[in-house]
């Protein structure tokens, strides 16, 4: 989705063309990581309920396999467009090299808004993705899966028609799926708690007792909530939440001193993360203004909303207390922000490292699939701490030594493996 002048793909161009100063990358290798390596754009015909026939605007862009298949969401939006999932797939072969998982990157998307479209018609929305894309994904090299408005009820669907096209059975050609049709345990968990693995170790490294520290967050969906289950069992104390409130079109904070009790908090929550605020009151929460979040004198503040959240114009409420953001969600922080938390001298972990756990656990998902044989959650879980905390540790090892900002450490270690593996294969 692209607004106004807003352009993504522009953006991480941009970004990448910085880090590739820093490395001092060759021509030949800046050329073949500032673009993706192949884009596919195809139409997707789809018999209506009402017998019409509709068609859509389909993509897949594979930015770059050299450390391995490529790997990414598929979004359906109404304002999808081929350059934002081109700047998607870029960050996409950025995450997976930041924690070192051999995977590349890739992102897909179907012009389409499915609250217009029956089960039925999105049902042959992902098989006719899939008819399209057949020869060009599966598990060998190209791995998608859910993301913006897909389930796990669409990747099946997807699953489904990959396999009647091939003939056989191939579990690990998508992940997201169920669990017990090839999903991994773990996966709803997955995200939050690898925020939360990163704020331990930034902790640790600051010398400072989780159980001695206050948080607060933005959002209240899949990533805040068990960022927040995992942060409590540490012993840390949340006093804000904020939440979009679909009535009022505006969102909240909701604070309380005292610590928010997540499954009281869970109690007056809506599938969509939106949490009632009359309820709320009534259990003694203050209901404040939406950016309240940002302002309150914790150690730890944890935007897991939406992008552009943290922006110059409110980076400076930030408490003198805070000392540590990690960003649960995909680019909170603008780069005004971004220089004023330098400033304060935050210790910032950046989100594609912060929020890696998704993909590291789908990871885990397509190697248990490819080999017919599933974890136990434990195991997953602790899989995953172990992947997270030698990635954070990489990234902020060379922080410290080179005096790099956080991102730019992080940027630093997947360009450079990326563009390693692609000197190594004689690409470039
Ligand atoms: P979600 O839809 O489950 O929850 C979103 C939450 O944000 C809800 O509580 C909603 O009320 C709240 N919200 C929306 N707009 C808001 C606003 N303006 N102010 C305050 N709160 C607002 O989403 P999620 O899966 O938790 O994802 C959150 C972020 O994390 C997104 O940026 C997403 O791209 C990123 N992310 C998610 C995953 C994952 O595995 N879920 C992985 C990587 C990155």
């Amino acid at each position: 989705m692209s607004s106004g002048d807003f352009n993504a793909f522009e953006m991480a161009q941009a970004q990448f063309d910085k880090v590739a100063e820093i490395l001092n990358l060759d021509n030949g290798t800046r050329e073949i990581l500032r673009n993706p390596l192949r884009e596919y754009q195809f139409s997707i015909p789809v018999r209506m309920d009402d017998g019409t026939t509709k068609v859509f605007r389909g993509f897949r862009v594979q930015h770059n396999d050299a450390k391995g298949p490529s790997k990414g969401g598929i979004r359906f939006h109404p304002q999808e467009t081929v350059d934002t999932v081109r700047a998607l797939s870029m960050w996409m072969t950025w995450k997976c090299a930041v924690v070192n998982i051999p995977l590349g990157g890739g992102k897909g998307g179907v012009i389409c808004d499915p609250h217009n479209l029956s089960m039925n018609e999105q049902q042959q929305v992902c098989r006719g993705w899939v008819r399209q894309m057949a020869k060009n994904v599966g598990p060998l090299n190209d791995v998608p899966a859910p993301d913006v408005m897909t389930s796990a009820q669409h990747m099946l669907w997807m699953l489904d028609e990959y396999e009647v096209i091939h003939g056989s059975k191939n579990p690990g050609f998508i992940t997201g799926k169920p669990v017990g049709m090839g999903g991994s345990l773990g996966r709803t968990e997955a995200t939050g708690y690898g925020v939360i693995f990163t704020v331990r170790e930034a902790l640790k490294e600051l010398k400072i007792k989780p159980e001695n520290t206050t948080a607060s967050f933005q959002g209240f969906g899949n990533v805040s909530q068990y960022a927040i289950e995992l942060y409590t069992q540490l012993g840390g104390k949340v006093i804000c939440v904020s939440s979009w409130d679909q009535q009022d079109q505006t969102s909240y904070s909701f604070k309380r001193t005292s610590g928010v009790d997540l499954k009281e908090l869970l109690g007056i929550t809506d599938k969509f993360g939106g949490i009632d605020k009359a309820k709320a009151k009534d259990l003694g929460y203050e209901v404040l203004d939406g950016d309240a979040w940002i302002e309150q004198e914790v150690d730890i503040l944890i935007p897991a909303a939406l992008e552009n959240q943290i922006r110059g114009d409110n980076a400076g409420k930030i408490s003198s207390k805070v000392k540590v953001i990690s960003e649960g969600a995909n680019g909170p922080t603008t780069p005004e922000a971004d220089k004023i938390i330098a400033e304060k001298g935050i210790f910032l972990i950046p989100d594609f490292l912060a929020n890696a756990g998704g993909v590291t656990c789908s990871y885990f998902e397509q190697v248990q699939s490819n080999m017919n044989y599933y974890w136990e959650k434990d195991d997953v879980l602790s899989r995953l701490d172990v992947k997270m905390t030698s990635a954070f540790k990489a990234v902020s090892d060379l922080s410290k030594k080179k005096n790099l900002y956080m991102r730019d450490a992080a940027y630093v270690i997947a360009i450079q493996r990326v563009a390693q593996a692609c000197k190594d294969r004689g690409w470039v």
